[in-house]
């Protein structure tokens, strides 16, 4: 009796399984059937492109799922793929809006805040040191500067933390020598490290707001107006360069 019991019940499992296994299919064939059903009724056409893959001798090969509408852009790559998976293709196409742009939108990264923001390391030294949010801070040992906006608190951190940097005495020696040579500085003309371009940062100059660019003949030629990201750094580059 308790053995029928154990054979029955292994039988029951075993059906169970074969069950499992049976519906996983189907849900794969359906899904399948789904895209299928999606190429047709919307008369999408399939682009396979193969691109040598330079050194490594082989291609690479990109699929394209392509939709056609009434006006321009006529043709819209609404799926792609770049690891030969038409299916995920065909998936992307079907979740795209309705108008969707010419190629499918992927998230922007994230921008990094303080990309183009040089950012001076803190008192201690630390050079793992952002901004984001209102708030300067070192990431090593916790200072920081907490403003109304980001780039107020940058700029704040940015004055009150001066690069400071020993020159060797060659160096302060040639420095010396190409300033005594330099025509003298027009006040406010705040140059950048390289020295070609300059924004002017004084009120009370005709060009203030203005970038400048170095003629060859050693001329400042003005150029755009300034962007309010350039104005703060070249204010908190002349305040750490003494250039005010
Ligand atoms: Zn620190």
């Amino acid at each position: 009796m308790l053995r029928d019991f154990d054979r029955v019940t292994a039988e029951r499992d075993a059906l169970q399984q074969r069950l499992n296994a049976a519906d996983q299919r189907i849900d794969e064939l359906e899904r399948d059937k789904h895209r299928l059903d999606a190429l047709e009724s919307n008369c999408w056409d399939v682009r396979f492109d193969s691109s040598p893959n330079g050194d490594a001798g082989d291609s690479s090969i990109k699929i394209e799922v392509v939709g056609h509408w009434m006006d321009q852009p006529l043709e819209r790559v609404i799926g792609e793929n770049y690891s030969e998976n038409l299916r995920a293709a065909i998936d992307q196409a079907m979740a795209a809006p309705a108008y969707p742009p010419a190629r499918p939108e992927y998230p922007e990264p994230e921008p990094d805040a303080d990309a183009d923001w040089h950012m001076n390391p803190c008192k201690q030294g630390h050079r793992d040191v952002g901004a984001s949010g209102g708030v300067a801070a070192c990431n090593q040992c916790d200072e920081k500067i907490e403003a109304a906006t980001t780039q107020e608190a940058f700029e704040r951190w940015n004055a009150t933390h001066p690069v400071v940097q020993p020159i060797p005495d060659q160096l302060r020696d040639a420095t010396n020598m190409i300033d005594a040579l330099q025509p003298e500085r027009i006040k406010g003309m705040i140059e950048t490290v390289g020295g070609e371009h300059a924004v002017m940062i004084d009120p009370e100059n005709g060009h203030y707001g203005w970038t400048f660019k170095k003629h060859p003949d050693g001329q400042w030629v003005s150029g755009r107006k300034a962007t309010e990201r350039e104005m703060i750094a070249a204010r908190s580059h002349a305040q750490i360069t003494n250039q005010l």
